[in-house]
């Protein structure tokens, strides 16, 4: 039974030449002992015991001291729609990178079987990912905010339920950058206008069946002069920027007992792609910042893992900026 922690303050040096305080604690209190009684007979007694506990300091500047290139992130609000197998990771990258505030939108819950290529494991099946994430979150890294947002972007709105327009403003009221990871091409063409509409740095990520390949793409404002549907328009007339490749003969099946297609690829081939979307996502969010994180020249992404013929290559990243469609209806509508 714990009686009391004593804390002792020193001097004493923090860094080479820099003095400052130091910490030592010592903890007291009694621990029960089976000892032998006088009729020979094991009886149980509290025993005084008193030991020593190490004091670890925890603050922003502890964390910023590994990572000095992050410090604007806490300031910053990051929105990210899908947390499967590239958005959950994301949002554990951000923070752990002391990302402010993150709003998590998903509508599904966690499945034991896709744990193979999720952040976290079999303990969290029958959760809300969205919530899964927020507890994990809250625990591990408790300097970043999460808003969990249990929402299916163009699902069937129940009763009682807010409307699409009110799910947005939750979610992108004051975000710095919304992260598309949903896997669907009319999720992400709607997300992308709607960043575009409210001046909001978007940026898409998806891999391709059988993981053999993947995209990351932004749109920064004032920055990139295309939008999401130029991308698309440059990689269906055979334009400038290739498709991803895909396992076309193996690449999706569906799962027993689980109405949807799904996609086949490992988690470490897809943590390419996620990590790519990290980095492309915390340079966009240090732009301008003095000693903030690299920017990026390009904005568009194309990563190759596996040969047409299914063999292994190393990860290979074609890079391109994201200029003008001429047959973009949004960028020539005016
Ligand atoms: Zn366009």
């Amino acid at each position: 039974m714990l009686r009391r922690v004593i804390g002792l303050q020193f001097p004493e040096e923090i860094a080479p030449g820099q003095m400052g305080m130091g910490w030592l604690f010592l903890i007291e209190g009694t621990i029960k002992e089976t000892v032998m009684g006088p009729r020979g007979k094991p009886v149980e007694v509290a025993q005084s015991h008193c030991f020593y506990g190490k004091a670890s300091r925890i603050s922003p500047t502890d964390a910023l001291l590994r990572v000095p290139a992050v410090h604007a992130l806490h300031q910053r609000t990051i929105a990210v729609v899908g947390l499967g197998a590239l958005g959950a990771p994301m949002a554990l990258e951000f923070a752990r990178n002391q990302v402010g505030k993150l709003r998590l939108s998903d509508y599904d819950h966690v499945e034991p079987g896709p744990t193979v290529r999720w952040p976290l494991g079999i303990a969290t099946a029958g959760q809300l990912k969205a919530e899964a994430i927020h507890e994990f979150i809250s625990a591990h890294y408790p300097a970043t905010q999460v808003l969990p947002i249990y929402h299916k972007v163009g699902g069937l709105r129940g009763e009682g339920m807010p409307s699409e327009q009110e799910v947005m403003d939750t979610l992108l009221t004051d975000a710095s950058l919304l992260i598309d990871a949903s896997a669907d091409k009319g999720v992400s063409h709607f997300l992308a206008e709607t960043a575009r509409a409210r001046g909001i740095p978007f940026i898409s990520v998806y891999a391709t069946p059988g993981g053999w390949g993947g995209m990351v793409m932004r749109v920064a404002p004032g920055h990139t002069r295309g939008c999401w549907m130029c991308l698309q328009y440059h990689m269906d007339t055979g334009g400038t920027i290739p498709v991803p490749i895909s396992d076309e003969t193996a690449g999706t099946v569906q799962a027993p007992g689980c109405g949807d297609m799904t996609f086949t690829g490992a988690s470490f081939d897809l943590q390419n792609v996620v990590l790519a979307a990290v980095r492309l996502a915390v340079s966009t969010l240090s732009s301008g910042v003095a000693g903030g994180y690299a920017t990026t020249p390009w904005d568009v992404g194309v990563v190759q893992l596996m040969d047409a013929d299914g063999s292994l290559v190393a990860p290979a990243w074609s890079t391109f900026p994201l200029e003008v469609h001429p047959l973009c209806p949004y960028c020539h509508c005016e």
